[in-house]
């Protein structure tokens, strides 16, 4: 079979159980298979796939028809300038996220060598992509998980930023090391009974530990709060993603801990997605 005719059988599959976007995926996971990018997808439409790669493509179009996010086929996501590797130990970065990422490039753009804590560093998106566009700036992740911290070193060995990169594996309530004068986190804030009804690539696929926020969705967003508020620095800055519905309540969390709001963020669907406060 050639290539094109392959594609467009794996695209009729995904098309039938109502993928919103059959052709790219299709496309994109040929490219995985045979480790070429599109342009050659395109130029070599006609030649023929080895019976191997062929079966190896039908594979990856049944697990994508059973809902696997094509991120964890490719272990691949692209996020702010850099590709990431991701595995299904990480959440997938999301686009949402980015919002972070360039409001701590604005907030930090006249600072020189600071130090910013990631609570929850999952596969380094936020941290290692400020790191790359800083390169003054060092980094310190957490994570409970150590295969998040293994996918996370490795990604800032990609972005070259390894060298300005601590990473421990720890609970956000037993970690004490250091001061820091920016912290950031994405810890899991989605409320427990409400995980089931998320899209069904992330409630079958995605960790459930870095998304369940417990019985009112604020269990872990509570720890990170306090700690952040123990490990900053005087006037030093924190930056929390949230749910679209947590911002009174985590406002009032961070007032007790001595966190002053400086602005909520919406994200590009228009809902409260990040605060971000200065420590007083
Ligand atoms: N924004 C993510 C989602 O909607 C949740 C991320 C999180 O809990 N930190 O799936």
């Amino acid at each position: 079979m050639d290539i094109q005719s392959a594609i467009n059988q794996g695209a009729q599959i995904l098309k039938n159980k109502f993928f919103l976007n059959p052709y790219l995926d299709s496309e994109i996971l040929m490219s995985k298979v045979i480790n070429k990018d599109k342009k050659y997808l395109l130029l070599n439409a006609q030649n023929k796939i080895e019976e191997k790669k062929l079966s190896l493509f039908k594979k990856f179009i049944d697990e994508r028809s059973k809902g696997k996010p094509v991120s964890y086929l490719t272990n691949k996501k692209l996020f702010w300038k850099s590709e990431f590797f991701v595995t299904e130990d990480t959440l997938i970065p999301r686009p949402d996220t980015e919002l972070i990422v360039e409001n701590i490039l604005n907030l930090t753009k006249n600072k020189n060598k600071i130090s910013i804590l990631d609570i929850g560093i999952g596969s380094g998106c936020i941290l290692l992509s400020i790191l790359s566009e800083r390169k003054d700036f060092y980094g310190t992740g957490i994570d409970i998980s150590q295969n998040c911290l293994k996918v996370a070193n490795m990604n800032a060995i990609n972005l070259k930023v390894h060298s300005r990169l601590k990473l421990y594996k720890s609970n956000v309530d037993k970690f004490t090391l250091g001061k820091y004068d920016l912290i950031v986190s994405n810890p899991p804030y989605i409320k427990k009974h409400i995980l089931k009804y998320l899209d069904k690539g992330v409630v079958k696929f995605e960790p459930k530990i870095a998304l369940d926020g417990g019985l009112d969705g604020l269990s872990e967003i509570r720890k990170v709060i306090k700690k952040s508020s123990e490990l900053i620095k005087k006037n030093g800055k924190f930056i929390l993603e949230i749910g679209f519905d947590q911002k009174n309540k985590v406002t009032k969390l961070l007032n007790k801990e001595g966190f002053y709001i400086k602005s909520a963020l919406k994200d590009l669907a228009n809902n409260d997605r990040c605060i971000i406060c200065t420590k007083i």
